[in-house]
């Protein structure tokens, strides 16, 4: 899979931002892995950790290009995730700060929030509101006890929590998390699903516009989608499903939703574009326009392109002589390593189609539930009384927690069906 977005190079308004997050990551997980694991104690969920940074270094923090405050919260908390999830602590350090490391897709959703990922495309940087940063703090042990408890939890796997702030700047909340769409193969469509229906529409218009966009429920309706799979493998995504989506009601969070890339075998991927071991420099102006996998970010004008590639030329040329980091060396066959032992990311870093007798179709889902810090208290209260004067109170995507658990319950259990009982219905639909 290409990467998609803009690279963050000295030149990138947000790379002060992004240079400080990863000098404040390298830092803090480093020290964290280098002492003795032991157990987590109650007090590990509450910690927090500050240290500054500036061009001379002292005796805590190495010297640093910028002047900068980063807080750590929960490390250790952090750090047996990270075990849990099966992070290598190299790998997930090499992957995060290496030098050229994160593509910026700006900020798709309407939160506001920026989204980067790291040159190898397997972590997510994310920067949260004030509000979801607390609201994380606050479920943390919930968290990790369901993840304890739900090794093949379907919900985002998050790897750490921390704040930067700049001399003068404001205070930016971050998590970092898994990239639920895998660096080696191409995904043709996206689905932000939620189980509600109004508003919930990509138009066909700007999907024409820009063939890889993420669409959303009334998208999947229209094109009579499931999630297809055989009676076995559907009774564990959805019993999984089912437990991930109590925990979410019981901590009255909502607005979440179920994201779903398919790749279609079928088409492959667009194999003139692999590069196994530089994918992140990959110009946008290499693809042709609509196969363009990210939607999200606005299209780089033909001369943004160009320099991008000149760019892409140097830095290839600067990099020859040192041999590729291991992280960008690495194959994806060992880059799924870790995804093996998780039942819906263990078909090629997905979950692979089936029929009604459990034998493989053309499609691989990669899919994972996102976006679970909004808690109801915090704005939908005031979203729904204003909505709900306009529209079918059911239908609207801000109700209470409870009810927007069962509604998006409801409808992935609706939707993920073998192609067979798909047409079936279709047909017993048709004669009344
Ligand atoms: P809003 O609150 O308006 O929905 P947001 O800023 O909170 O937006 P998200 O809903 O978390 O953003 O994500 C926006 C989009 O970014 C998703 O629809 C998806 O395309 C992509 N995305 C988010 N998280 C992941 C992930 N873990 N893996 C892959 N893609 C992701
Ligand atoms: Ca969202
Ligand atoms: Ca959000």
């Amino acid at each position: 899979r290409v990467i998609v977005g803009t690279k963050v190079d000295q030149n990138h308004v947000n790379w002060v931002t992004a240079y400080n997050m990863l000098t404040g990551i390298r830092f803090t997980v480093s020290r964290i892995n280098a002492k003795m694991d032991r157990e987590l104690t109650p007090a590990d969920f509450q910690a927090k950790h500050k240290f500054s940074f500036d061009i001379t270094g002292n005796e805590l923090t190495p010297s640093a290009k910028y002047d900068f405050k980063f807080k750590d919260y929960a490390p250790w908390v952090f750090r047996h995730l990270r075990a849990k999830f099966r992070l290598d602590p190299a790998d997930y350090l090499m992957s995060l700060t290496s030098k050229y490391i994160l593509s910026e897709l700006g900020s798709p959703g309407k939160s506001g929030s920026f989204f980067y990922f790291s040159r190898d495309y397997k972590y997510i940087i994310k920067t949260i509101h004030h509000s979801e940063h607390k609201l994380l703090r606050k479920i943390l042990p919930e968290y990790y006890k369901h993840v304890e408890e739900n090794p093949n939890t379907l919900i985002s796997q998050f790897y750490g929590l921390h704040r930067v702030k700049m001399a003068y700047g404001r205070k930016i909340h971050f998590v970092v998390m898994n990239n639920l769409f895998p660096p080696h193969r191409d995904i043709h469509q996206t689905f932000d699903l939620k189980g509600s229906t109004i508003g919930r529409d990509l138009s066909e218009d700007d999907l024409k516009k820009n063939p890889r966009g993420t669409m959303k429920d009334l998208n999947w309706i229209r094109r009579h989608r499931h999630i297809e799979c055989g009676p076995q493998k559907r009774e564990v995504f959805i019993t999984q499903l089912k437990r991930d989506v109590e925990l979410l009601k019981r901590l009255k969070i909502m607005d979440y939703s179920l994201l779903v890339g398919i790749h279609d075998l079928e088409r492959g991927n667009d194999e003139k574009l692999r590069n196994k071991t530089l994918q992140v420099f990959q110009p946008v102006g290499d693809r042709d326009e609509d196969s363009n996998p990210n939607v999200l970010m606005r299209t780089p004008s033909r001369l943004e392109n160009e320099r991008k590639a000149r760019e892409l030329r140097m830095l290839i040329q600067r990099e020859r002589p040192v041999p590729l980091d291991q992280a960008a060396a690495k194959m994806p066959d060992e880059i799924l390593d870790e995804r093996k032992s998780h039942i819906f990311y263990s078909d090629d870093g997905g979950f692979r189609a089936t029929d009604e007798n459990g034998q493989y179709r053309d499609e691989i889902y990669y899919l994972g539930i996102i976006d679970f810090l909004t808690h109801y208290g915090m704005v939908k209260r005031i979203e729904h009384f204003v909505k709900g004067l306009s529209h079918d109170r059911t239908q609207i995507s801000p109700i209470p927690p409870q009810s927007y658990g069962e509604r998006f319950y409801k409808f992935i259990d609706a939707i993920t069906m073998s192609k067979e009982e798909a047409d079936r219905r279709e047909q017993s639909a048709d004669h009344n």
